[in-house]
Formats: structure tokens, sequence, C-alpha cells
């Protein structure tokens, strides 16, 4: 199961893992064993010293035998903080699941007694518990569980919370299911993993708690013996004879350590953002392990040109070659598109410009991306710094994720500025305004106070746009600026980039899954399929006379306005998995044109006509009225 093989691969929590392993079964096996009795005293063999003969941790003040008193006081205090844990947690997460989930009310009445409980120092509210209902080791297990159940419901309240207002918690609500079903089968499996792991990370302190309260002598009473309670009675001897206290102590220290080592590896284990391997921090640039000869810069008068590019996912065993050998170039006032299905590489291809693609798991393993003549693969984190945002900038295509929630939009378009050339704020946010009125956001002196969520999509966007333009840069990559808003404000979008690379000079590469956006914006288009490009060249010519067998059908695709009734032709068949690409063509399994030879060898890019490439080994003619 992959949780133990995540668990095993943390070492502390495996060794946690073993000793607990360790305990328990020498707690369960303890009455089989063959040992004292642990409550028989015997004065005449007080205070053996450990390793004496029948005593092999000597014995204590009455001359019982200490092993067999450890064990059986293991075997009790761990079935008391197990207990009192399992307890805690199924109270406090029903009372937390109910106050989350129907709010209002309910939840001030019941978290306000929550808080109560918690207003108390938990040690002073267990003793007063016990003194209630009077001393003894049942009653010691009822406090620890009542004083931990604050913190159970607290927990997973908030969680719950969260959780109900998803949704698939309408969806549920508008199928017509009950709350308890709604409770059961869609809140709870979501709750769940955060029980598990307050649970793993609280035992210990359950067992410590309990021990506290035997050490105190309001536990298991004498002459039954707990770790806890051991420890109090060896307090007179501790100077005489330590070992007495020694014994017990180094069993809980054993125990508890154990069991948080294990109880952070549950947490780590169960957490699903971390199995894909966010354990490990991202770091501030994309890791480069190029094999082979790295391209140089060539001739030509390009801006940024991409060259060979191979970007892979190595996640454990698997490696998902994303990007692999792209080949791009974009000159000053030139519009780059790069088409293709979703999956088909073009994020990564964009965010491994500025080494962006986030590492681990992504490996850049060859080719170079080259600005002004300049390697930006493996160049030091410094200088890619300094380009990022100022010389290279980028559009994402969800502006409300990368905009800041709590800052005005002011303020980070201040902060994109002055990130890289010191000005004073005045300046900046004059600079700001301006920024903001250059992507027609009316009335921007006032705009310029709004937060993200007072404005519109469209709006937010433009705010993406103008932060990108905020340092004037030479190239602004687009990943799909414009996918999640509406056709008109879309439309305003692209002749408001299109005017800007006309003004500026801007060097744009545009990303997108819909041709009439290329259409409108780019003067070339590269068409991207299975981490590569399989067709290159001048808008017009690839539009009029699509030569690639992919791009013919990714425009069969697209429905007409005014064109008529026809037949939109989906695409057959899903695009390769990018961790076991087909040798040859990778869209040969799609293709109504496949033959034998696409399934062999490496399928090249070729010249095809004037400034036109494809990676076809039969592509459509070309006639001269296309081109
Ligand atoms: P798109 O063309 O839609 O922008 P992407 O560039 O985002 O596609 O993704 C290209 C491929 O890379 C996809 O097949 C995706 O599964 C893979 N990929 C992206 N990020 C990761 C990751 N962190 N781990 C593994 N594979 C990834
Ligand atoms: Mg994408």
């Amino acid at each position: 199961m992959s949780f133990l093989r995540l668990l095993a691969r943390n070492r502390l929590a495996l060794a946690g893992l073993i000793v607990m392993v360790c305990v328990v079964v020498l707690a369960l096996i303890t009455p089989l064993l063959p040992l004292a009795d642990p409550n028989v005293t015997n004065t005449a063999d007080r205070f053996q010293r450990p390793f004496t003969e029948g005593a092999a941790l000597g014995t204590d003040h009455l001359g019982r035998d200490l092993l067999s008193r450890l064990l059986h006081g293991t075997r009790l205090s761990l079935a008391v903080g197990f207990a009192a844990a399992v307890i805690a947690a199924t109270l406090g997460a029903a009372i937390g699941i109910v106050a989350g989930f129907y709010g209002g009310r309910t939840d001030n009445i019941i978290m306000r007694g929550v808080d109560m409980l918690m207003a108390f120092p938990y040690i002073l509210l267990a003793l007063a518990i016990v003194a209630a209902l009077g001393p003894g080791l049942l009653n010691a297990l009822i406090a620890v569980a009542a004083v931990n159940i604050p913190f159970f419901a607290r927990n997973i309240r908030g969680v719950t919370v969260g959780i109900v207002h998803k949704e698939f918690v309408d969806a549920a609500r508008l199928s017509g299911m009950s709350d308890l079903r709604i409770i059961v089968t869609e809140v709870l499996p979501n709750v769940i993993p955060v029980i598990v792991i307050a649970m793993s990370t609280t035992v210990g302190w359950m067992i410590l708690e309990t021990a506290g309260l035997s050490f105190l002598g309001l536990g298991s009473q004498p002459p039954v013996a707990d770790l806890g309670s051991m420890l109090g009675e060896a307090r007179s001897a501790l100077i005489t004879n330590p070992h007495t206290s020694v014994v017990p102590g180094t069993m809980i220290l054993i125990i508890v350590m154990a069991i948080n080592l294990l109880g952070d590896g549950v947490r780590d284990a169960l957490d699903p953002r971390l199995k894909s391997g966010a354990l490990n921090r991202p770091m501030p640039t994309t890791l480069v392990d190029r094999k082979g000869p790295v391209p140089q810069p060539k001739e030509g008068g390009a801006l940024l040109s991409i060259d060979g590019l191979k970007t892979e996912f190595h996640v454990k065993d698997r490696v998902y070659k994303a990007v692999g050998g792209v080949t791009l170039s974009v000159r000053p006032g030139e519009c780059l598109g790069l088409i293709g299905e979703s999956g088909s590489g073009k994020s990564v291809t964009a965010l491994s410009v500025m080494g962006l693609v986030a590492s681990p798991p992504g490996v850049i393993t060859g080719g170079a991306v080259h600005f002004e003549g300049q390697d930006l693969v493996g160049a030091p984190y410094a200088h890619l710094r300094k380009m990022r945002g100022d010389r290279v900038a980028y559009i994402f295509q969800d502006p409300l994720a990368t905009l800041h929630p709590l800052y005005t939009v002011g303020d980070q378009l201040i902060e994109a500025v002055q990130s890289h050339h010191a000005t004073p704020k005045s300046e900046a946010r004059a600079h700001a305004i301006d920024l903001l009125k250059s992507v027609r956001i009316p009335n921007a002196e006032k705009r310029i106070d709004s937060y993200p969520h007072e404005m519109s999509g469209g709006m937010r966007q433009r705010v993406g746009i103008a932060m990108a333009l905020a340092n004037d840069p030479d190239v602004i990559i687009a990943d799909e600026p414009t996918t999640a808003l509406d056709v008109t404000v879309q439309a305003q979008i692209l002749s408001l980039l299109d005017d800007l690379r006309r003004e500026r000079g801007l060097a744009i590469v545009f990303i997108t899954h819909d041709f009439g956006v290329v259409a409108q914006l780019c003067d070339r288009v590269a068409v991207m399929y299975a981490g590569r490009i399989v067709e290159e060249g001048p808008t017009d010519a690839i539009l009029n006379a699509p030569s690639h067998p992919y791009t013919s059908r990714l425009m069969a695709c697209v429905p007409e306005l005014g064109g008529g009734r026809r037949e939109l032709a989906a695409i057959p068949g899903l695009p390769p998995v990018v961790d076991r690409l087909p040798e040859g063509c990778a869209f040969a399994d799609r293709c109504h044109k496949a033959q034998e030879a696409c399934r062999r060898g490496e399928i090249e890019l070729v010249d095809n006509g004037p400034s036109r490439t494809v990676r076809c080994i039969a592509p459509e003619p070309v006639t001269e009225a296309a081109q």
C-alpha cells in the first residue's frame, strides 16, 4: 500500500513504528510471559539492583519485581492512553462536525461551551474531574478524554466549516440527501484523515497526562501499577535507589518519542499534497540536468529563442516527458501562437523559459533558452530573478489565483514596480495608475484602491496584464489569458495586447487552445502535441492549409459562424500519456492516415514550404494558392 511505503520512506517514522510495534506486542503478550506476580511484596528483597538473580531490572521498595511491574504497567498505560484518545477523538469529532455542519446558533452554543472548557488549564480541569469522580484509573481515563475533547472539537469544526461550503455538499443537498447521510457520506470521509492525524499526534500526550494523574495518586490505585504510579512510588527513593524511577521513566520516554515520531510520519504520509513530492519545498528555479551538447545561440534576430527544450517530471520511478524537444522563437514586435490540446505541454514550455517549473519534480534535461543570445537555462538564480517580471513577464489564466486577495491591486502593481526598480512610492503609484489606464480600466484613479474581489473577471485579467507590463518587459508570455473570460472581454483584451505590441514592440508568446484567437492576434503559430511541435508557420498559411493531420483535425473541431451546418469532427481517442510515449509519431494512434512507417523511429520536423515546418512523413500537400 502506498501509505505504508510513504511512511517507510521517513526513516524516523519507521523507527518509531518499529519501536511502537515492539512495545505493543510486548504489552499484549505480558500475561503469557514467565514473570513474577507484579503485586506480590517481598520486603526481604527490597531495592535489589538491576541484573541481580531473579530480578532482571531489580525490585522496588516493597521487593516487587520491577520488570514484571514495568510490563504490566506499560500495558495499562497504553490501554488507558489509547482508549482516552479514541473516546476524545470520537466525541470531539462528533461535536465538531455537528457544530461545523449546522453553523449559526448551534455552532455558537457548542463552541462557546468548548471555549469554556478550554479556558481552564487542562491538568487543573483533569484534576477537578477526578476529584469530583473520585480517584481511580477509569476516572482518570474519563478525565483525560474529557479535557481533550475540546481540542478535537475545535480542529474538526474548522475542517468541517471548510467542507460544508464546497460544491459537492451543495450537490448532495440538491439531490435530496438527508443531513445525516450528507454528514456520513460527504463530510466524514474528508474529515477522517484529519481525525487520524490529530489522534496520532496526541496519543503520546494522553499517555503522559494519564501518567501525570497516576503520579499524583489519582489514577491507578495500589497495588496495581501503571507507569505514572510507578514513578510516583519511586519518588521517595529517587536519590538512594534511582533505578526504581529510571525504569518506568525510560519506558515513558521511549513510548512517547516513538508515538510522536510515528505520528509525524503518519501526518506527512496521509496528506495528499505531500504524496506527489510536495514535501520537499520547491527550489527557486527549475532543476537543470542537461545531457548532451547545449545548443548555441542562432543568428536571425530572434529576441527569445527556445532550442530543443526538454522538460521532464521525475515522480518516483516514473518520468513524464512533458516537453520533448521544443524549438520556438519570437522577434521583437512579433506574436507567436502556441496551440494544442490540454496537457500537450504548453504551460510547461512557457514556465521552463524562466525556470519556473516546480522542482522537484520538474527537471530541464536538455536544450537551451536564449534571450538576447544569453542562455537562461541553468543561469544563476540571481540573474533569473532580475529578468523575471522585468524583461520577461507572464500573464496567467486565472487572475484570481495570481492576485493576492488581501492587498489592493494598486499595492500589488506598486510592488511589481518596486521589486525591480527603486522608485519612490508616489512615483510608483502614478505609474500604476498609468498602467491601469493603458489597459483601459475606467476610472483608474479610484480603481487602484480596489481589492481583487471587487473587480470582475475581465477587469482582473487586465490588472494581470498591467502587472506584466509594469516594468516594460521585452517579452510577454501569456498562458491562456482569455480562456476564463467571455468572448466580448476576450476580444477587448486581444485588441489591447495587439495595440501594446505595436506601440511598444513587445514580443508575445500567446498560449491558447483556440484557433479563433490565434487568427486574430498571432503572426505565426506553432501546434503542439504530446510535448512536441508538430507544425509551425505563418498563421494565414497554416489556417488556410494545415499540413499535419493533427492540425487539420484540430481545426475541424472548431465551429464556424455563418458557415452553415456541418458535422463537428471530434478527434477520436485521447492524447498519449507522457510517461509512456509510443515510438514514432505520438499522434499515429488517432490519425486516419497512419501507416506502418509512422510507428517507427524518430519523425523529424522538416521544412514544408516557405518558413513552414511539419513533423509528419505524409503531410497534406501545400498548394500554391494556400501560400
Ligand atoms: P497544457 O498544454 O494544458 O498547458 P501542461 O504543460 O500543463 O499542459 O502539462 C503537460 C504535461 O505535463 C501534462 O501531461 C501533465 O500531466 C504533465 N505535468 C504537469 N505538471 C506535472 C507534475 N507536477 N508532475 C507530473 N506531471 C506533470
Ligand atoms: Mg496550461
